[in-house]
């Protein structure tokens, strides 16, 4: 059993806040205007907010690992569909966080210190399949991992392991439930399995012709992971199979996007984005009011891409960890603002 700070809370949903450290002083960001209080308290202009867990800037790659990710691969392993979403401003931390420091793609950078959550999650769980695995004498377990990494931008689904499929459609089957037509799913059983399919996706990540940011901050990267385990007991010779899946999920920039000066397509998705990930915001506030109340509500999945494709990793007995991602900055005030009232929504 894992202590309650480890588990995620029953509630469903875990909401962590991580502030980055600032930037270099020449980037004029000002002063630090938010403070740690307590493990899950900040103060922000006198305000004081509490979540489950806070990250301050002394927080390392490994505490955020131990606080997220741990717990993750423990409710998979124990049957649970779970996830991990990074919300936050452009330049808080999300992509640093769920991956590492993937504007400079490596095998090294995926790997050292500086190591993000997916790569650590994989870790544990091949390290913890090999001890199940070894485990049980009276019958024989067998797990495998199958992966895929799309991006949602502007409400269309690009395969990040095959950009040439473009546009993919959800589909609704009675046997496998909702699934992304053609995406393309690879076996993993190492961590340089892993590693080459981070750097494949993250590579493929759409990016504007005037800077890196600019454009993979307005769309949502998901790295989903099925676990499959089939248990055959030895006595009988019956076999059993049982599956659920780790989202991984790096949100597109929260920041209020400029509807101003822009028009036709523009326009369009940055309509798209606000859409979105507020739409996620009311659909996570709805499962943690049903889980609180007990009551029953209608839950709106279908109304984006983004919320229709992991349906069914949201509601039910599904577990999810917010990650959100803040600056301590002056400059970021306003943002930081409305990232945290998000993050007390979900709760
Ligand atoms: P986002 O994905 O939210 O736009 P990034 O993850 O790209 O933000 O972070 C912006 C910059 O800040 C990157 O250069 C990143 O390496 C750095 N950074 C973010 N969080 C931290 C942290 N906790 N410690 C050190 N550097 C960080
Ligand atoms: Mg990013």
């Amino acid at each position: 059993e894992s202590s309650p700070e480890n588990s995620l809370s029953d509630s469903g949903v875990k909401v962590i806040v991580r502030m980055r450290p600032l930037k270099k002083a020449d980037e004029e960001e000002g002063e630090t205007i938010v403070q740690k209080m307590s493990n899950n308290s900040l103060a922000i202009n006198g305000q004081t907010f509490t979540f489950d867990s806070v990250a301050d800037t002394g927080a390392t790659q490994l505490d955020m690992f131990e606080l997220v990710g741990a717990p993750l691969v423990e409710n998979c392993l124990a049957g649970f569909n779970s996830s991990v979403f990074a919300y936050g401003q452009t330049g808080s931390g999300k992509t640093f966080t769920m991956w590492g420091p993937a504007n400079a793609l490596s095998s090294e950078n995926l790997s050292g210190d500086q190591q993000g959550l997916t790569p650590r999650v994989f870790q544990r769980l091949f390290d913890r399949i090999n001890e199940e695995q070894i485990k049980y004498t009276d019958k024989q377990l067998k797990y495998q991992c199958r992966c895929s990494f799309l991006e949602i931008y502007n409400e269309q689904i690009t395969d990040l392991l095959d950009p040439s499929q473009r546009n993919l459609q959800i589909r609704e089957d009675m046997q496998t439930g909702v699934y992304v037509e053609n995406l393309r799913e690879e076996y993993v059983f190492t961590m340089k399995d892993v590693t080459q399919l981070l750097i494949k996706g993250l590579s493929n990540r759409r990016t504007g012709s005037t800077s890196i940011n600019a454009e993979s901050s307005r769309s949502h990267s998901v790295f989903t992971c099925v676990v499959e385990s089939r248990c055959k007991s030895m006595a009988d010779g019956m076999s059993s199979l049982k599956t659920s899946r780790i989202n991984l999920v790096d949100l597109a920039g929260s920041e209020r996007q400029k509807l101003t000066g822009t028009a036709g397509e523009r326009l369009k998705e940055a309509g798209n984005i606000n859409r979105s990930l507020s739409q996620l915001g009311n659909l996570i506030n709805i499962l943690a009011e049903i889980s609180q109340t007990g009551k029953q509500r209608h839950i709106p999945y279908r109304d984006s891409r983004l919320t229709f494709l992991l349906q069914e990793s949201l509601g039910g007995n599904a577990k999810l960890a917010m990650m959100c991602a803040i600056s301590p900055a002056q400059s970021c005030k306003s943002e930081t603002f409305s990232t945290l009232r998000f993050a007390q929504r979900a709760k």
